[in-house]
């Protein structure tokens, strides 16, 4: 069978993936990775509706509930294999090499630009665990990050309302941008101009393009925390602009219940769109802003519009991240790193495998930079 990898779009989310045609329409895991385009081209484009029309929240009952299922289980992969690195992991990573093992060809494409880093929380920074409100990030991790954010400007980009990824990460020097990107906030004016500060403005900006939401998602996250509650194992946290339903601690064989219990919550809501992540199914406004935009929002609040000089990076380990990483590539500016031990369609260019080499690519692009600063000071 032949595969094609496409980049599909649909215009009302906004949102774009790649995918590879030949695998089912509801999985964007490829099953012959081996073939997957270089990481700048190949491309074509077509209608993501065409694929992904089974995961529409309204319509028939029993097929499209189990097209969530099977999405379900797409986008988990880890009941596959558990937490083992797949047999085709070799020839995966061939196309999206090592971050650490490409440390000196990033180094060097960065050369006269200003790095700027973009990090995911929830299995980036963190490890995945069955508690979401457990999902504590090491002092060794917090001690490298901050040390980041001392050499380059750095975002954390997540999923989670922003005030509770702040207190995990519990960083005031980084900028934060929380559900998904719809609640960023900017602490200060940089040392750059940014049309979102005006002159001599020493103040936050706040920025929340779907803050007149923020009443119907109360509402429905009280309705889903209602509706699922037979369901055990199922978790809903509110992340104020968002809500997400977890469902890692619940029974593989009760995943079509929740899957109907959602939906059944979702379709009294067409302004709201239903997503996956890891073992989460994500449910939030229809507006167009994702991940990608956020990335672009905070690039130009740091006073980087428009310009050439400057080398964004984004780490980041589930889908809502994909956006990030296109985003990047249609920039052709920087680049996205997936956080993965399974082979995926990405539009991201290098990998690591863990949080643990999150924190050591970190870590050396720290070293690096001491080094190059000193280097600098003795010319
Ligand atoms: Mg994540």
């Amino acid at each position: 069978m032949t595969q094609q990898s496409v980049v599909v779009s649909d215009p009302n989310s906004g949102i774009n993936m790649a995918i590879t045609v030949a695998v089912t329409t509801s999985s964007i895991f490829t099953t012959a990775a081996q073939k997957l385009p270089a990481p700048h081209g190949g491309y074509i484009s077509i209608s993501r509706k065409k694929l992904l029309k089974n995961l529409d929240i309204n319509g028939l009952g029993g097929a499209r509930i189990n097209a969530w299922v099977e999405s379900m289980r797409a986008s988990s992969p880890t009941h596959v294999k558990s937490n083992s690195i797949p047999d085709d992991h070799g020839s995966w990573i061939v196309h999206r090499p090592s971050a650490l093992d490409m440390f000196q060809q990033i180094i060097d494409a960065s050369k006269g630009k200003q790095i700027v880093m973009f990090l995911d929380y929830d299995g980036t920074l963190s490890p995945i665990v069955d508690d979401p409100d457990r999902a504590f990030m090491s002092d060794a991790m917090r001690k490298t990050v901050r040390k980041v954010a001392r050499c380059f400007p750095t975002a954390i980009v997540s999923g989670r309302c922003r005030e509770k990824v702040y207190n995990f990460v519990r960083l005031a020097e980084l900028y934060y941008a929380g559900s998904h990107g719809m609640d960023i906030k900017v602490p200060k004016p940089t040392r750059r101009s940014s049309k979102y500060h005006k002159a001599n403005d020493n103040h936050a900006v706040l920025f929340q393009p779907a803050s007149e939401f923020l009443p119907v998602i109360d509402e429905v996250y009280q309705q889903l925390v209602e509706k699922t509650k037979s369901t055990p194992g199922a978790i809903v946290e509110n992340n104020r602009f968002c809500v997400s339903v977890h469902f890692r601690c619940v029974d593989e064989k009760k995943w079509s219940e929740l899957a109907h219990q959602v939906r059944s919550v979702l379709k009294e809501y067409p302004k709201l769109r239903l997503s996956q992540g890891r073992k989460v199914l994500e449910i939030r406004p229809t507006i167009k802003w994702d991940k990608g935009n956020a990335l672009e929002f905070l690039l130009e609040s740091l006073g980087f519009a428009n310009c050439t000089d400057v080398f964004p990076v984004y780490i980041g380990d589930d889908r809502t991240d994909e956006d990030a990483f296109k985003k990047l590539r249609d920039r052709g500016q920087g680049f996205g790193i997936l956080v993965s031990k399974f082979p995926k369609d990405t539009s991201a260019s290098y990998s690591l495998q863990e949080p643990d080499e999150v924190m050591d690519f970190l870590q050396r692009l720290v070293d690096w930079k001491r080094l190059s600063l000193r280097a600098h000071s003795r010319v």
